[in-house]
C-alpha cells in the first residue's frame, strides 16, 4: 500500500477503501467500481469535451485556411475536400451534443472525432507531401494532445486512438513514396511526442481515479457512525424524507423502529467505557442485519440510540421485525449486573407505521414512534410498543 494510503487503517472496510488498499496501477478497479468511475468521468467529462470539439473545429478551419497559403499546386483542392469531410463528421457530433439526448454515445462520437481529425489530418499530409514535401506534418501531434489530455479519454483510448492515426500517417506517406530516412526520423518524433503525452495521461487519470475512490471514500465517513458503521443522523435525516416521498409515490407504508438500550449508563458504569463501546459495535450488527433489503436502513442516531427505517412493512410485521431485534439481544446474553429490568444487556423499541399521505407527515411517524418508545420504557424496558 503506498505510504500516502496509511490514514486507511481508521477507514472501516469499503470496497472504495479495499480498491485504494489494493491499487490500481494498471488503471482498472472492479468491475462494480470500474462501471461507476466510468459514468462518473461521462457526467464529468461532458462540459470540456463539448468545449474541445468547438475548439477542434475552429482550429480545423484555421488549418484549412493555412492550406491555401502552403500548398500551391493543384492537391489543394483534394487537401479542402478531406478537409470538409472531416469538418462533415465534426458537425453531425455537434448536431448530437446539442440534443443531449444521445449521451451514451459520447465515448464513441468522442473516439469518432479525434480518429476523424487524426486520420484526415494524416491523409492531408500525405496528399500534401506529394508536391510539397515541406508540408508540415507536426500538426498530428496536437491531435494525440487532444487524445491524451482535453477530451476525456482513458490512457488506453486515447493511446489507441494515436497509435491508429501514426499508422495512418505512416501508410500515407509510403504510398506518396517520402524518403525512408525522412519518414524514419518524423515517426521518431511523432512517436518520442506520444510517449510524453502517454505518460501525463497516465498520470492524470491515475490522479482521478484517486480523487474519485478518496470523494467516495468522505462521503461514506460523512454519512455513517465511525464506531457501528451504521448510516449516522445526518444521512438518516436525507434519506428518511427521501423514501417519505418514494412511499408517497408508490402508495407504500414506512415503519420507523426507535431503539434504546436499557440501563446503559449504568453498564458504562459498572463495565467501563470500552465495554460500552463494544456492545455498541455488536448491537449495530443486528441492526444491519435486520435492514437487509435495498431500502431498509439501519441508523445511530446518537449515543446509545438506534432506529430502523422499513419500507413497505405494515405494522403488524414491523412489531414482528421488533421483537426480533429485541430477542436477537437479549440471545447475545451480554451479562448486565447493574440493569435494573434483566441480568443481560436489552433494548427497548418504539415502532410507528404510516402510509404517507397528506394526512400523515414525516414528523408524525417520528413523534409516534418516539411515544411509543417511551411507553416502552415505562413499562419496565425491554419489550416492544406499536
Ligand atoms: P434508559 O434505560 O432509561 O435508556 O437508561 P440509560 O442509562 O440507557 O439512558 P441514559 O440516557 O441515562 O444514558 C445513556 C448513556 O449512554 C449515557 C452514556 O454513558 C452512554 N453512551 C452514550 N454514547 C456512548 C458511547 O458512544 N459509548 C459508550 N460506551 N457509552 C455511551
Ligand atoms: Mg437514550
Ligand atoms: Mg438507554
Amino acid at each position: 500500500m503506498p505510504s500516502s494510503h496509511a490514514w486507511l487503517d481508521d477507514v472501516r472496510a469499503s470496497p472504495c477503501a479495499e480498491q485504494l488498499e489494493a491499487g490500481f496501477r494498471s488503471l482498472r478497479f472492479n468491475p462494480l467500481l470500474e462501471r461507476e468511475y466510468r459514468e462518473h468521468m461521462l457526467g464529468n467529462t461532458y462540459s470540456f469535451k463539448r468545449i474541445a470539439l468547438y475548439a477542434g473545429i475552429a482550429l480545423w478551419l484555421v488549418f484549412a485556411a493555412f492550406d491555401f497559403i502552403l500548398v500551391q499546386s493543384h492537391v489543394i483542392w483534394w487537401v479542402f475536400a478531406v478537409r470538409m469531410a472531416v469538418l462533415l463528421v465534426l458537425l453531425v457530433f455537434v448536431g448530437l451534443f446539442i440534443q443531449r439526448r444521445h449521451l451514451h454515445l459520447l465515448q464513441p462520437l468522442t473516439l469518432v472525432s479525434i480518429l476523424a481529425l487524426g486520420g484526415g489530418a494524416s491523409v492531408v499530409v500525405g496528399i500534401a507531401h506529394i508536391t510539397d514535401p515541406g508540408y508540415p506534418y507536426e500538426g498530428l501531434l496536437l491531435v494525440c494532445m487532444a487524445a491524451y489530455f482535453l477530451v476525456g479519454l482513458r490512457l488506453n483510448e486515447a493511446l489507441a486512438c494515436s497509435l491508429a492515426i501514426l499508422l495512418v500517417y505512416v501508410c500515407m506517406e509510403l504510398l506518396v513514396g517520402v524518403p525512408l530516412a525522412r519518414l524514419a526520423s518524423n515517426t521518431l518524433f511523432l512517436l518520442i511526442g506520444n510517449l510524453m503525452g502517454a505518460i501525463g495521461c497516465y498520470l492524470l487519470e491515475y490522479k482521478s481515479r484517486e480523487h474519485f475512490l478518496i470523494s467516495r471514500l468522505m462521503r461514506v465517513l460523512a454519512d455513517h457512525d465511525s464506531l457501528t458503521g451504521l448510516h449516522n443522523r445526518r444521512s438518516f435525516n436525507r434519506q428518511f424524507e427521501r423514501l417519505w416521498r418514494q412511499a408517497q409515490r408508490e402508495g407504500h407504508t414506512l415503519a420507523l423502529l426507535l431503539c434504546d438500550i436499557d440501563h446503559f449508563k449504568a453498564y458504562n458504569d459498572r463495565y467501563g467505557h470500552q465495554a460500552g463501546d463494544q456492545v455498541l459495535e455488536r448491537i449495530g450488527g443486528l441492526l444491519l442485519d435486520a435492514a437487509r433489503r435495498p431500502l431498509d436502513m439501519a441508523v445511530r442516531l446518537g449515543g446509545e440510540e438506534f432506529a430502523l427505517l422499513l419500507y413497505d412493512v405494515d405494522q403488524t410485521q414491523a412489531q414482528q421485525r421488533a421483537e426480533a431485534l429485541r430477542e436477537s439481544l437479549e440471545g447475545l446474553a451480554i451479562e448486565h449486573q447493574g440493569s435494573a429490568s434483566a441480568d443481560r444487556v436489552t433494548m427497548s423499541i418504539g415502532v410507528a407505521c404510516l402510509q404517507p399521505d397528506e394526512s400523515g407527515t414525516l414528523a408524525q411517524l417520528y413523534e409516534g414512534a418516539d411515544r411509543a418508545l417511551y411507553k416502552a420504557k415505562a413499562a419496565g424496558r425491554n419489550r416492544v410498543v406499536g
